[in-house]
Order: structure tokens, then sequence, then C-alpha cells
């Protein structure tokens, strides 16, 4: 993917107002691949103006009209698949066949779906004597993180195009060449001028003028809490419709019973995929004070198998490599013991963080409240599962989360007492039309599936 020096509005590559560029690094080797331009509140303005002017006329189109467009986009994400996978490896550092598999995976089956959804969605219900119209909420600001560049764009923009909704995005500056060849992919997909419209540019310069701009109907924001908190107030205080999907610190949960080899396995390769930058992995796991030795000897022998530059990539940037360094030396200081991995950075270049296990963690201490977002598993024990709940849910996080148990039955009733969004029973699969967001500070609203459709659909009742 060669970089583009401009943005994508109203059908067109358009020069940047202003003159500022984002360097974009390879993590794995910190060399410079490009420059993408900083944009502006101008920049930010002429493409909410593009998205008011597409709005009318893209609302109006049949669904049917749109899923074909939508799934004329996920035949784009086909056909460039391995463009898209070496983009994500070159600018997140992610493993290749972690790219191909999941970052260019993933937003193929998202697309495909939404193509389905579009086209099957029931946009209006009787209730008794009235008619329900579920209509496009209008133009749709979303703002991206880095963690999984392509996938948080899809499941943004899709559900919003198969709504009727026009949008503009602000990716995350780590990662905007992803974000570039979505926007080539939407071109060729024959989406209408104006519908689609891409900005580069800094979070607090391009990304709060998106947030705060008048023409902006609902702010679909996906990264940190703090973040969070501050668009929430500004679309609050403008009386505008927000979704915030923000962080995590989720429970692996084995109870006495389940297979404990396979919980903890499958528990590491959770943290380790994408070097632990998931919101929803399960960071801290928990088990049964009689089988604690055996689980954490388990979880050291399991890291092993992630080498670091092989199967475990480095982190985003020099930034979030310090801040996990910090958590672990934190971790260290407040007592909690090192089984595998430390802070030391495992390699001379690149922005790599050795995954790591820690044993003994008590509940307060910080790497077992803050989310770490690095390749940091905690180990806690549970005495019974009144404490393992409490653990579970004694944060102030409620994205994700893992039950294991020999009986389903078992672990589903576990789960149901969880403050989370979303509980993998016994290992379940991923399944991307199921409502993917979070209980308490993880978030507000909905992704994916139906559930992700309606956040960007508004009813209007008519009575007879
Ligand atoms: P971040 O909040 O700093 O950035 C996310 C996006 O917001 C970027 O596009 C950034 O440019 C933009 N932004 C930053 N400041 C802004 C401002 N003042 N106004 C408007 N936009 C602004 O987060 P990050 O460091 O890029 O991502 C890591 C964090 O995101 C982690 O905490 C992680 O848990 C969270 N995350 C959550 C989910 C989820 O689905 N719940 C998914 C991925 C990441």
């Amino acid at each position: 993917m060669k970089p583009r020096d401009a943005m994508y509005i109203d059908g067109q590559w358009q020069k940047a107002a202003g003159q500022d560029t984002i360097a974009v690094v390879n993590p794995a080797d910190e060399q410079v691949i490009g420059h993408v331009p900083a944009g502006t509140a101008q920049d930010v303005d002429a493409a909410v103006r593009a998205a008011r002017d597409a709005f009318p006329r893209w609302a109006r189109t049949l669904p049917a009209e749109r899923a074909a467009r939508i799934a004329a986009l996920r035949d784009v994400l086909v056909a460039r698949k391995d463009e898209i996978a070496e983009t994500v490896t070159a600018e997140l550092g992610a493993p290749p066949a972690f790219s191909q598999a999941v970052h260019a995976g993933v937003p193929v089956l998202v697309a495909g779906s939404y193509a389905e959804l579009a086209a099957t969605y029931s946009f209006e219900e009787k209730i008794g004597n009235s008619t329900v119209f579920l209509e496009p909420v209008g133009v749709v600001g979303a703002i991206t993180p880095w963690n999984y560049p392509l996938h948080q764009i899809v499941a943004k923009v899709a559900p919003a195009l198969a709504a009727g909704c026009t949008v503009v995005l602000k990716p995350a500056e780590d990662t905007p060449l992803t974000a570039q060849l979505f926007a080539e992919a939407v071109d060729e997909a024959g989406i209408p001028a104006g519908v689609f419209n891409l900005v580069t540019g800094l979070g607090p310069v391009a990304g709060q003028a998106l947030a705060g701009h008048e023409g902006v109907d609902l702010v679909s924001f996906t990264g940190s809490t703090a973040v969070g908190r501050k668009i929430g107030a500004t679309a609050g205080a403008a009386v505008k419709r927000v979704a915030l999907e923000l962080g995590g610190k989720s429970a692996n949960v084995i109870l006495p019973g389940a297979d404990l080899a396979k919980a903890v396995n499958v528990g590491i390769a959770n943290v380790m995929g994408n070097s632990g930058q998931t919101c929803s992995a399960w960071t801290r796991m928990l088990v049964h004070e009689d089988q604690y030795d055996e689980a954490v000897a388990t979880a050291a022998a399991a890291v092993t198998k992630y080498t670091v530059g092989d199967r475990v990539g480095p982190l985003v940037n020099a930034k979030q490599q310090a801040r996990v360094r910090g958590y672990i030396e934190k971790g260290v200081e407040e007592g909690a013991r090192l089984v595998a991995g430390g802070p030391e950075a495992p390699l001379d270049t690149g922005y790599y963080v050795a995954p790591t296990v820690f044993a003994d963690v008590t509940p307060d201490m910080t790497v077992a409240q803050e989310e770490i977002f690095g390749p940091v598993v905690c180990i806690l024990k549970y005495a019974d599962e009144d404490e393992a709940l409490r653990v579970a849910n004694g944060t102030v996080y409620g994205l994700a989360g893992a039950v294991w148990a020999a009986d389903e039955a078992e672990a589903v009733a576990f789960a149901r007492r969880m403050d989370t969004g979303q509980v993998d029973i016994n290992g379940g699969r991923f399944n991307p039309l199921a409502p993917f967001g979070g209980y308490k500070q993880s978030g507000v609203g909905r992704e994916l599936g139906p559930h992700g459709l309606s956040e960007y659909l508004q009813t209007k009742s008519l009575q007879f």
C-alpha cells in the first residue's frame, strides 16, 4: 500500500487544508514507512458537509441496493486480502499469519454479515395500531483505534451504511494506511460519493473536531476510557447519539472440574494474540486454590511457545511499549511473582515486550485492576465460587470473559452472574453476529450483528 498524500472526501482524493503530516512507523524495525496528512477542523468540516449532502439520497436507497454495495465492498476486501494483511503487518507489527487470518479475515465476515442483514432486516414493524419505521440516524462520526485497524472500521462503517447513514471516519494515527486502503475499497465497490469519507489526523485535533461537529448526528468511538469519557460529554452536551467501545480487564474463570490444561492454554493464546492489544482479552485468569500450582506451571510452559518476533509481534509504538513495561515493573513492586517474561525489552530493535505471566496476583494490585494492553497474564486464586465471582466482577470494566466447567450448565449459571457483555463458554467460538460491547465503564452501545445495526437506526411511529 502506497501512502496517499490526501483525504478521501466526497468520492475524491483531496489535498488536506494544512501542510502537517503524520509519520507512520513500522513498530517491528522502527523505520518510517510513509506519511499521511494530519487533518484539521477545516478538513473535518469539508468531510461532514459531503456526508450531509449525500445523506438524503443514501437514506432513501432501497435496502437491497445498500446490501449490494456492501457485498461489493466485501468482495474488494476479499480480492485485496493479501495487501490488507501486509499493510496491517507493516504499521501494527502483527505477525503475517495473524494479519491474514484475523486482521484481513474478520472484516470480510463482518462486511458479509451486514450485506446479508441489510437485505433481510425489517426496517418496519407493526405494534398495535402503529407502524414503526426504523430510519437512519444521519451522519456518523466514526473514531477508531489502531489495535484491529480494519475490523474497528468495518464494525462501524458496514452497519452505518446498511442502516442508510453516511460516515466520516477518523482512524487512529498509528494505522492510517489500512484506513486509506479501506477508502480505496469503498471507491472500488461503487459506493456513491460522500457516503463514506476519510480524514486522517490526530485525535485531539481532527478527532475532537469530528466529535464536536454540529453536522454529526451520532458519534461512534472505540478507544480508551479516558477519551471515551470526553467524547461522551461532548456528545451529551449537544444531545447527540453516542456509542462508546472502551477498555476491558476480562476474567478467564476456570471452575474446578474444567479441563484445566485446555482452559489455561486457550487463555494464554487469547492474550498473546495481537500482542495483548485486544480490549476483550482475558487478562485475569482465576483458578481454584487446589489447582493453582498446576495452573501456574501449565501457563509458564504454555507461554514459551510464544516466541517474540515470530508468534508475538511488537506493541504498536514506543509509548505503548514503555507503558506496558511500566505495568510489569509495578506488578513486581506490588509483590506479584513473575513466572515468565519481565520488564526487560526482549529485542534491541522494535517495540517488543516479553510475553509475561504473573502468579500470586491479588485483586487489589494495579496489574489486576488496570488495563495493561500488552502480552501480560495475571493468575489469581479463589477459594469458592462466590469469591471467584467477586473477583471476576471486581473491576470498573465489563467487556468480555470466559468460563470453563465440567458441566456446561454450571458454566452458564456462573456466566449469568458476571457483569460483562460477552462470555465464552468452554472455549466457545467467535460469532460475528453476536453483540459486542461493555457493561459498566467498558462502554455504551453494541457492535456487530443486528444489535450493531440498530445503533444506527431511530424509530418513527405512525398511529392509525
Ligand atoms: P485512544 O482513546 O487514545 O484513541 C482512540 C481514537 O481516538 C484514535 O483515533 C485517536 O486519534 C482518537 N482520539 C484521541 N484523543 C481524542 C480526542 N480528544 N477527541 C477525539 N478523538 C480522540 O486509544 P488508543 O490508545 O488508540 O487505543 C487503546 C485503547 O482503546 C485501550 O484502552 C483499549 O482498551 C481501547 N479499545 C477498546 C476497544 C473496544 O472495542 N472496547 C477496542 C479497541 C481498543
